[in-house]
């Protein structure tokens, strides 16, 4: 028994499944976690002494690559000076400028520290807002595990065959309309089943807990007509997409503008922060200026500021997105080549930092029922193949990967190397 197979013993005696998390527990890839010692740039580091070039990436934040040495300095700097306040701070005006100067959408944005907290405080407000109470949200989306929210959703939800949870009262999610992705007329048909019903939209403009799914057809643009004309607040999740898919974000990328966003993961530079903001208009209805409330004891805590305020700073610039688009492009045109030699129907998907692999020929991948028709047993081979020779990607079908700036080429083309095994083994 190696030492990830003994912490895992252990840990499963005094944590539920011996994971913070469902996913990390590699229950749908049916061999156990690794445990993680260290990490740097691109690799992670195993208790075993093994290495591994990461794909996950903390399952986003890490888009500079772990452990970078502006986000270490800023974080020993600031605990230097107190780990919490629970008092303004000027970080937090710094971080919350830094955010409105990337993305247009946003004039005032609130600080929380998960990316659930600000799904469930973006639904909140838009409900506060607008005095009407149902939202639409689309199977396979995940919004983190808001009660309201965990209906169809995607990604732990759905490796783990539910993509619902027990323990929410019919009467939480009643108000819960669900359409499909890339599907217009579900929308409309929602829509007029519910005028004057409807106070939010919620929606990953890139579904990144379905795989990688993007948007087609004027998707994004046709929601937003359809949220004015029925005065629905439109809310852009872009905890994943934010500083992820585009210079822009997602919203810039496709050139549409939510009512509110969230934001998480790469604004807290591998520590606890996220965000929702929007219109001051909207945005003024939160407490302590409005009705709506909402708080936290460490929201917009210095160190996570600090954190994400230098990943910030370091990422911001449009030729890094240039340079992360081109690695994730050929990384996937790569493995497509494998595939293709060896005959795996095989496809793949692509935007900025982001990435998914999908065990099909089906011709297009737009919908959750797509996804789900893909090829399960050749992705568990895959999987594990690859882990096998040093390469760890998301333990699950339904996650996207993510490619970091620490990423070489070099590094690419051993992952492509790697991939020739196991779309071997696949055809088999
Ligand atoms: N929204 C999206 C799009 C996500 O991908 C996630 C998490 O993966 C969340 C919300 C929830 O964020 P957190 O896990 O920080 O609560």
């Amino acid at each position: 028994m190696n030492n990830s197979e003994k912490c895992f013993q252990q840990a499963k005696l005094s944590i539920p499944g011996g994971v913070n998390s469902p996913v990390r527990s590699f229950s749908s890839v049916k061999r156990n976690p690794l445990f993680i010692d260290s990490a740097k740039g691109a690799y992670v580091f195993d208790i075993d002494g093994n290495e591994y070039i990461d794909y996950v990436g903390s399952w986003g934040p890490m888009i500079l690559g772990h452990n970078h040495p502006k986000i270490q300095e800023a974080v020993i700097n600031a605990t230097n000076k107190g780990l919490s306040f629970g008092a303004p701070t000027k970080p937090e005006i710094t971080m919350a400028e830094l955010i409105k100067k990337h993305i247009s959408s946003i004039d005032k944005v609130r600080m929380v520290n998960s990316g659930t907290e600000a799904t469930m405080s973006a639904i909140r407000l838009a409900r506060g807002y607008t005095g009407k109470s149902k939202i639409i949200k689309f199977e396979g989306c995940y919004h983190g595990h808001v009660d309201s929210l965990l209906v169809k959703a995607g990604s732990g939800a759905l490796t783990f065959g539910k993509p619902s949870s027990a323990g929410i009262p019919d009467d939480t999610t009643k108000d819960t309309l669900v359409c499909q992705f890339n599907d217009i007329k579900s929308v409309e048909q929602a829509i007029k089943n519910n005028e004057n019903e409807i106070a939010a939209l919620i929606i990953e403009p890139v579904a990144g807990n379905m795989n990688c799914i993007l948007p087609k057809d004027n998707f994004l643009k046709k929601i937003r007509e359809l949220c004015n004309l029925n005065k629905i607040i439109l809310i852009f999740d872009e905890v994943m997409t934010g500083f992820r898919v585009n210079y822009k974000s997602a919203q810039g990328y496709y050139d549409v503008q939510p009512d509110l966003t969230c934001l998480g993961k790469i604004i807290g530079g591998g520590l606890p922060a996220a965000a929702f903001g929007g219109k001051s208009e909207i945005m003024d209805m939160l407490a302590p200026n409005g009705p709506v409330y909402q708080a936290g004891t460490l929201s917009g805590n210095p160190i996570a500021m600090a954190a994400g305020t230098a990943c910030l700073q370091t990422l911001m610039n449009e030729k890094n997105f240039k340079d992360l688009d081109h690695k994730s492009k050929s990384l996937t045109s790569g493995l497509l080549t494998v595939a293709n030699d060896y005959k795996v129907p095989f496809k793949t998907s692509q935007i900025g930092g982001m990435f998914g692999l999908f065990f099909t020929n089906q011709e297009s991948i737009s919908t959750f029922k797509d996804v789900n028709q893909c090829n399960q047993e050749h992705f568990l081979k895959f999987f594990n193949e690859m882990l096998d020779q040093g390469i760890y990607l998301a333990p699950s079908s339904f996650e996207a990967g993510f490619i970091s700036l620490a990423h070489t080429q070099d590094l690419i083309e051993q992952t492509i190397n790697a991939s020739e095994t196991a779309f071997k083994e696949i055809a088999k």
